[in-house]
């Protein structure tokens, strides 16, 4: 066995680690690109505890020999760039050579790897940048990389992760990121042992979008016509406008294969769509741009996140004419058809038939998408693609159904066009839409719009809230004090100043200026009830902010009636929304019963 020996600057490799190993998810984005570099045609990648205690990568790549295992440990290792020249071409993700000494001096680290064809492959274990063991192992072609116990060594680093939670989510959507720039490889994601997706290999990038965002996008997608200026070509698929989102978390760019974000091209979308969407929102887009290696410098941020192009007006102008003329081929065919019609721009509709095509096309890839998307756990992964990562669990399978209907009939304006038609049981708004009735729901309305209300309000510092004229003394049982004070932050964050007052005494001294015609006494008494039988209230600890404030929504729109006077106000708000169809825990607003249903049960 060869001489266990202590890494030489296993203290570079830590300093290093700082700048490439920011957290449990940029250890999981170097790995994949790792494997994705190898030539992975199925890529495996586990955490447990947010990646805290372990993040496991497996893939069937190319493998390394013994001694290039090694090697590849050593900073500054990396098979993928030899000399200057090199890195004006660069096609693989990786070339610094920085990522395994990195995470291997700041976790206890183990490579696994064996070559195709060979018989026995290579351990090779390291704690904190020590090298501890190189031994032979019986292993699959491939190569498993393990990290345990990230930044144990460095306790300060640890300190400053978010909740496991929230590390768990950024992990997700890394995956989810590098596994739609890589359609070819099938994907498999799990989570405290247990799967959160699994995705085919497809040649079809359609396919992937749908499985990775959900099945209800797929007729809505327009395809970006495949365009080519001198250097570069650009292609991808977009949503309509009346899908645009606040966040820019629905938009994603794939350069060269990976995964980076550009102002010169967001800025060039947003230009491309002026006029067609309220301000403020982004439109959904996944763009793949294809580039002279020369034309573009993927070496200016360490995690390669940024890159700098050399002829950004020249991309400029590929973005907005690709884009433009993916819009102006909207509305052509009927406005209920699933695909988009009309395909002038795309040039030539006998090669390029995009009218039948896409549509066929998409009806086809919603077959292929069903199974992978079907189950219970894909559907609450497919929303949390689409949402912050520390989002409360996402809507349920239903959304599949109600969403794939509703937006379809959205106008540009960003809201889709209701009568309103009157209130049922003082619980619901009866709304004419243009494909038969919709209901919503007064509560889960309220509550949607209260939720997002108080996370912008956190976010921009802005709470605001009503003091009472007269300070409200409430004498509590002590554990309900107690988790009054423990979540001092979220309530004031949330607008609503309380403080203690001497024993089991708190004072109330403000609302949320949202809630302020709510009784100010029921509301905290039955917030406090809410948080001290929540998860967190039984176990003592404090809730995240998006926790209280998805538990103060749903106490503050307890009881909402419906109202025909203000029902379009209602509509307004929540259409502002970012997610106007379900509540944060994922219940629906909105319920449609089509046309057609409404004839099938009328026997027409
Ligand atoms: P870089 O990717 O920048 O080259 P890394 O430190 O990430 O640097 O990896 C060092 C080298 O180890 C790579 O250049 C590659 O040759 C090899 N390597 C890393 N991961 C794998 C893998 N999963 N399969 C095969 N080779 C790998
Ligand atoms: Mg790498």
């Amino acid at each position: 066995m060869p001489r266990v020996h202590v890494m030489p600057d296993a203290l570079a490799s830590q300093v290093a680690a700082g700048e490439v190993v920011e957290r449990p998810a940029s250890v999981v984005k170097e790995l994949v690109e790792n494997s994705l570099d190898a030539g992975a045609k199925e890529l495996r990648v586990e955490s447990q505890r947010g990646g805290t205690a372990l993040i496991k990568v497996s893939d069937d790549g190319c493998g390394m020999d013994r001694e290039d295992a090694v090697l590849s440990l050593e900073r500054h290792a990396t098979s993928k760039l030899r000399d200057k020249e090199g890195l004006t071409t660069i096609t693989t993700l990786g070339f610094r050579g920085e990522a395994l000494p990195s995470i291997a001096s700041v976790s206890r680290f183990s490579l696994t790897t064996c070559e195709h064809g060979m018989i026995a492959g290579t351990k090779i274990v390291v704690e904190g940048g020590k090298l501890c063991d190189v031994r032979d192992a019986g292993c699959p072609p491939g190569t498993t990389v393990e990290v345990r116990d990230l930044f144990y060594n460095l306790p300060a680093r640890r300190k400053f992760l978010r909740s496991e939670a929230t590390e768990a989510a950024h992990i997700d959507y890394q995956v989810r990121l590098h596994a739609l720039a890589c359609p070819g490889t099938r994907v498999i994601c799990r989570k405290e042992g247990r799967v959160t997706f699994d995705v085919a290999a497809t040649s079809d990038r359609r396919v992937r979008i749908g499985d990775l965002t959900g099945r209800q996008n797929l007729g809505k997608l327009w395809e970006v016509p495949h365009l080519e200026h001198p250097g570069m070509t650009v292609s991808g698929y977009l949503l309509p406008p009346a899908e645009a989102r606040k966040s820019r978390r629905g938009q994603y760019l794939f350069l060269n294969g990976r995964p980076v974000e550009d102002q010169v091209v967001w800025r060039a979308l947003a230009e491309a769509y002026r006029g067609t969407l309220v301000s403020g929102r982004h439109p959904g887009a996944w763009l793949w741009l294809e580039m002279d290696p020369l034309l573009v410098d993927v070496n200016v941020h360490p995690s390669k996140r940024e890159v700098r192009f050399h002829r950004s007006a020249e991309l400029r102008a590929l973005i907005l004419e690709a884009v433009e003329g993916a819009l102006r081929g909207e509305g052509k065919g009927s406005p209920g058809s699933p695909g988009r019609g009309g395909s002038q721009e795309s040039g030539g509709t006998e090669e390029n038939p995009s009218i039948g095509g896409s549509s066929s096309g998409s009806q086809r890839v919603e077959e292929e998408a069903e199974p992978a998307i079907s189950g219970p756990e894909s559907s609450s992964a497919v929303s949390s693609l689409r949402e912050e990562p520390s989002f409360p669990p996402g809507p349920q399978a239903w959304r599949a159904e109600v969403q794939e209907e509703l937006p379809r009939e959205e106008e540009q304006s960003g809201e889709p066009s209701f009568r309103v038609l009157g209130v049922l049981e003082g619980r619901y708004l009866l709304l004419e839409a243009s494909d038969g009735l919709v209901l919503l729901e007064g509560e889960a309305a309220r509550e949607r719009i209260l939720f997002e209300n108080f996370l912008e309000g956190a976010k921009q510092a802005t709470a605001e809230s009503q003091g009472l004229l007269v300070p409200l003394l409430l004498e509590l049982e002590p554990r309900d004090a107690d988790v009054v004070l423990r979540n001092a932050e979220n309530f004031r964050e949330s607008g609503m100043e309380v403080e203690p007052f001497g024993g089991v005494t708190v004072q109330l001294r403000s609302v949320p200026v949202l809630l302020s015609a709510a009784d100010p006494r029921s509301l905290l008494l039955d917030l406090v009830d809410e948080l001290v039988h929540s998860a967190e209230g039984r176990s003592g600890r404090v809730l995240t902010f998006e926790k209280f404030a998805g538990e103060l929504a749903r106490v503050g729109a307890r009881g909402e009636r419906c109202r025909v006077e203000s029902a379009q106000g209602l509509l307004d708000q929540l259409f502002a929304c970012d997610l106007p169809y379900c509540t944060p825990g994922g219940r629906p607003t909105l319920v449609q019963f089509s046309s057609s249903e409404l004839r099938r049960k009328f026997g027409r």
